[in-house]
């Protein structure tokens, strides 16, 4: 193996690139239209352009993959998790391509490739699995049948399932049938493939599950658990290893079992086996069945390097060449705890809708990848990259590791609060909150607790967000005084000249438009809407003392401010200011583009008279209309762009008359 193709994108892609460097492997990267200057693409040797932004006409085009690693003279392909990687015809034309597939043979993919088959291959296999129905007669009444066999409450699953789709949770008979008809449909939209199998409902569930690697040499170790029952929708938001009160027969037990399923299926490289155990109590050795297999490397894989020093991307990598493992399961031991969660640009705090923009500020704590640190950050951006609505919306995961698990947790605490996000709205606050709950932090994870205490995992002290917005409208003053505009904060110098001057600032959250009057005391001191006030600027943080007292940080761009405080992130957007800036300022005669934009609308002509102040045109930029503004009354003398125009920073879009020559 001497050239590596990757075919995916994003964070992963980056991850097995970097392993792959280490390694001295050449890099091809693949890349659609949208991604042609993202992070995986500029980290690898070559890339190769696979089609359009939609990943059905791209990532997933076996044919266009194969033919990208023919062009560069790869010989081996990586497929990543999610999009090819657990497909077995890709497998198979890989390998008939004569190249060398990172990953499990296609009949082990195939095997575990729907629920119901693997769950009947692993009852042969003498694996416990989760008592239920798993049959292939789908007539309504015999699944409502069984479903009384089974006892209530019971889950119907998608045999096709994965992400939780298909997926219905029935707690009484009556509600079967329609929770059942659902299931169907959404699985045939997700997977065209309506079946589905019926399994007691565990309460109190915790998911573990088991690492397992096995070589073409007919080995098979396990490197322990992780416990990822920190899950919303049945989706993983935080994982950690190894699960909290493992005890250690459960351990051998469970490692065993997941063994057996890997022999089971002719199993190579790296996979892992889901595990249901009963979380009511104590972990039992009699307490845990099979869910399914993921034929793949997994998200949450960096926990498990964390803590047993194992680079898995390395490993996959040899085996695929045909080593055998470097190591006997006699070898293997855990050392310390880690903890990895997940970044997403989404709205927790709104229903957890998928957010899009640019990262106008993107800033993580440093992090040492892929060795023993005690943070990494495992990311596909960069500040100045975009999310986009056609891929996952993961920006980063964040790994840390400790000696123990209060110290890892309490690394993940700290780690969140250093992670500053701007210009996409992201999950940050809800992981700080889930970081910081008393019952995770006792280890008491089930997959019902994020649940439960949903209202205040996705809620913020009302407190704290009154002294965000504080922070926020100084800032917006602090920008616009006369003689602070360079440096961000500026503050000290222009504030001091305002005196006694009471300032308005508009600023806008979620689409609410506030106006915040700020009058200066002199000193530090101020008075923002009847709260007094002190602030102090200190490089990129503000200490202030408001609603409440704080050091907060704050990230200011044309179009918006960003305040920091302890992982909680608030947003505002800038009203009015930009007219303000916009051209040389008030008495001007020049309107020139405060931002790269797209025009939208103009309103003027040449030769037309304006009031100061008058809408000139519209400007989209960062997804906002901005009405630029004359800057003075005045005879508009031309107009240098059209609606539809591109334009940048410092374009001149409108000029008045020099009156005092006309
Ligand atoms: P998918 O492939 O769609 O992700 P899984 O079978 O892996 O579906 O299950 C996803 C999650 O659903 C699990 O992690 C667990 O939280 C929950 N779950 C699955 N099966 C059961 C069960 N029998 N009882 C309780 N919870 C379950």
């Amino acid at each position: 193996m001497r050239k590596l193709l990757i075919a995916n994108r994003g964070e992963i892609a980056a991850r097995v690139i970097t392993t792959a460097r280490k390694l001295g492997l050449e890099t091809v990267a693949v890349h659609s239209d949208a991604d042609a200057r993202a992070l995986h693409v500029d980290m690898a040797d070559e890339a190769v352009h696979i089609g359009p932004a939609p990943v059905a006409e791209s990532y997933l085009r076996t044919a266009t993959l194969l033919a990208a690693a023919k062009a560069t003279g790869a010989d081996a392909i990586h497929p990543g998790y999610g999009f090819l990687s657990e497909n077995p015809n890709f497998a198979e034309a890989v390998s008939a391509a004569g190249l060398t597939f990172v990953g499990p043979p296609a009949s082990a993919i195939r095997a575990m490739g729907l629920k119901d088959a693997a769950k009947a291959a692993m009852e042969a296999a003498g694996v416990p699995v989760v008592p239920g129905y798993h049959g292939a007669d789908q007539t309504p009444d015999l699944l409502a049948r069984e479903a009384q066999a089974i006892g209530y409450p019971v889950l119907i699953k998608a045999r096709a399932g994965g992400g939780g789709k298909g997926m219905r949770l029935v707690e009484t008979a009556d509600a079967f049938a329609d929770a059942l008809s659902a299931a169907q449909r959404e699985a045939q939209a997700s997977f065209g493939d309506p079946a589905v199998l019926i399994e007691k409902f565990i309460t109190s569930p915790r998911h573990i599950e088991i690492q397992v690697f096995a070589d073409t040499h007919g080995n098979v170790v396990h490197l322990f658990e992780r416990d990822c029952s920190l899950q919303r929708r049945h989706q993983k938001v935080i994982e950690e290893a190894p699960a909290p009160d493992m005890p250690a027969d459960v351990r051998a037990a469970m490692g065993a079992a997941a063994v057996e399923a890997a022999r089971a299926i002719g199993y190579v490289g790296a996979g892992t086996v889901e595990f249901i155990a009963d979380g009511s109590g104590p972990l039992r050795t009699d307490g845990f069945w099979f869910m399914e297999m993921n034929t793949r490397l997994q998200v949450e894989h960096p926990v498990t390097e964390a803590i047993t020093g194992v680079d898995l991307v390395a490993l996959q990598l040899a085996v695929a060449a045909g080593a055998p493992l470097p190591f006997t399961q006699d070898d293997l031991t855990i050392t310390g705890h880690a903890f990895e969660a997940r970044l997403y640009a989404e709205d927790a705090d709104a229903g957890f809708l998928p957010a899009t923009g640019t990262l106008t500020h993107l800033s993580f704590p440093d992090g040492v990848a892929f060795d023993r640190a005690p943070v990494r950050i495992d990311s596909g951006v960069r500040q100045g990259d975009a999310i986009s609505p056609h891929y996952d919306p993961m920006i980063a995961k964040v790994i840390v590791h400790g000696p123990d698990r209060e110290t890892a947790l309490r690394r993940l605490s700290r780690a969140l609060v250093e992670t500053q996000v701007a210009g996409v709205t992201t999950n940050l606050g809800f992981l700080k909150r889930l970081a910081d709950h008393a019952g995770f932090a006792a280890g008491q994870v089930d997959t019902g607790l994020i649940g439960r205490d949903i209202e205040a995992l996705t809620s913020r002290d009302p407190d704290r967000q009154a002294l965000a917005l504080q922070a926020a409208a100084l800032s917006a003053l602090g920008q616009a005084a006369p003689a602070g505009s360079d440096d961000v904060w500026g503050m000290n110098k222009g504030w001091r000249l305002w005196g006694q001057a009471t300032h308005s600032v508009a600023l806008s959250r979620d689409g609410a438009r506030q106006n915040i009057r700020v009058t200066y005391l002199g000193g530090d001191r101020f008075d923002i809407d009847g709260t007094k006030a002190q602030a102090t600027a200190q490089d990129d943080s503000l200490h202030i003392t408001g609603t409440t007292a704080a050091t907060l940080s704050v990230h200011a761009d044309p179009t918006s401010i960003t305040v920091f405080d302890k992982g909680e992130i608030t947003r505002f957007e800038r009203i009015d200011t930009l007219a303000r800036e916009t051209g040389s300022g008030a008495g001007s005669d020049a309107v020139t583009a405060p931002m790269p934009g797209l025009v939208t609308a103009v309103h003027v002509a040449p030769g037309d008279t304006v009031e100061a102040d008058a809408p000139l045109l519209v400007l989209e930029a960062m997804k906002m209309e901005h009405t630029l503004r004359a800057p003075r009354a005045g005879t508009v003398a031309e107009v240098l762009v059209t609606a539809g125009a591109q334009v940048n920073n410092h374009d001149l879009l409108v000029r008045l008359q020099d009156d005092a020559h006309d």
